[in-house]
């Protein structure tokens, strides 16, 4: 099985968080559309097996038209075996899904919504430099309700500079009210070269103390799990089982196919990317190249990914596997490492799988880079 991901580098306005490859100028559009349908024949063979996820993902595809997503799916359905179960993922900002485009979104094959909302405050909305206002937010997720979307995930993000513990609560009570099915939530990040992390920079903002933070996770943890959410993975909630299908195939180390300018591509033993420029993208793929560059992983770096992915969700890291996997010299190095971790109580082996404990989630970071190989 395998996933395809289509990076829609166009959004309307950049917020000041973000470090994702976007464009605000959409005059190139069309050109986009047509050269990303050229790079799905061209990559054709690199997928020969069944698709079961697709993902639209950016920048903002709720950018795209009609027309747009006509072609892109003629493509993908003529080059590509899909799923006929396939998860296919929309991600959307709130202030582009009228009626009418949803309406119109129905004519594809569609079945989950991923909604960018971040908050529910007015004052953190202006702040990040987004679109929508709470009420527009919280509306849409219902015209989208009354729209038949059954499958909706939103994202939030905490952690920002004026935020208090009661502002996040109102904002998990308010997402749990919408009766969506996934939540994911995001501490936010001083990315380098953003908007916001040079206001860090200039002292106009302070980042959140670690103890604000740790209260702020601890919250979401308990909130959204007490209100039905499974916690799947660091930073992922889904109710029902209704985990992203697309993001539990990268951290199982399934291939992916990603199209369009910045996308990431994984073929189960080696990585690429492509160019992180419209302009050359549109060039080099209308001239039949692939303006990509490809990082073959060996055994070690093999490794770090298995345990920085399977740690980071509820399953864990099968050790067994691990052990065939990597071998006897890496399935030791690991377990060594992680002793102090199970005697801490932040580690454990349940099931034959080595996972984080609750107390464990909150020094994820440091837990999984001492099992990793360091050369
Ligand atoms: S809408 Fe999303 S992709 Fe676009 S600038 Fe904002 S955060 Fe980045």
């Amino acid at each position: 099985m395998a996933g395809i991901y289509i990076h829609i580098p166009f959004c309307k306005t950049r917020c000041i968080y973000c470090d994702f490859y976007t464009i605000t100028n959409e005059t190139r559009m069309d050109d986009f559309v047509k050269t990303v349908c050229i790079e799905a024949q061209l990559r054709k063979k690199e997928i020969a097996e069944s698709v079961h996820t697709v993902y639209f993902g950016g920048g903002t595809p709720s950018r795209l038209n009609a027309r747009h997503f006509e072609q892109i799916f003629e493509t993908l359905f003529s080059q590509y075996s899909i799923d006929p179960n396939a998860e296919i993922t929309l991600e959307a900002n709130p202030d582009d899904l009228t009626n009418n485009y949803l309406k119109m979104l129905h004519d594809f094959p569609f079945n989950r919504l991923s909604m960018g909302i971040q908050s529910f405050d007015e004052n953190e909305l202006k702040f990040l430099g987004r679109r929508h206002s709470a009420r527009q937010a919280i509306d849409t997720v219902a015209v989208c309700q009354q729209n038949g979307f059954d499958n909706i995930s939103i994202d939030l993000m905490y952690g920002l500079p004026a935020q208090t513990i009661e502002i996040w609560e109102k904002n998990l009570h308010q997402a749990i009210a919408l009766y969506i099915q996934h939540i994911s939530a995001y501490h936010l990040i001083y990315e380098d070269h953003t908007r916001l992390e040079a206001l860090r920079r200039n002292g106009k903002v302070r980042a959140v103390d670690e103890e604000l933070s740790n209260q702020m996770f601890s919250l979401l943890i308990d909130l959204v799990t007490e209100n039905g959410f499974e916690h799947y993975e660091i930073s992922n909630f889904a109710k029902y089982g209704l985990y992203s299908r697309h993001n539990t195939s990268y951290w199982n180390d399934e291939k992916y196919l990603g199209l369009g300018p910045a996308a990431h591509s994984f073929d189960g033993q080696n990585r690429s990317w492509n160019v992180a420029s419209l302009t050359r993208y549109i060039e080099e793929i209308n001239n039949g190249n692939l303006p990509s560059e490809i990082e073959h992983l060996d055994i070690y770096t093999q490794y770090n990914e298995f345990i920085i992915t399977r740690l980071r969700t509820m399953w864990g890291a099968d050790i067994q596997q691990l052990k065939s996997k990597f071998g006897e010299e890496l399935f030791n190095y690991c377990l060594m490492n992680a002793q102090k971790y199970i005697e801490n109580h932040l580690l454990k082996i349940e099931n034959g799988n080595l996972k984080l404990t609750r107390e464990g989630i909150f020094i994820s970071d440091g837990i999984m880079s001492d099992l990793m190989w360091v050369r």
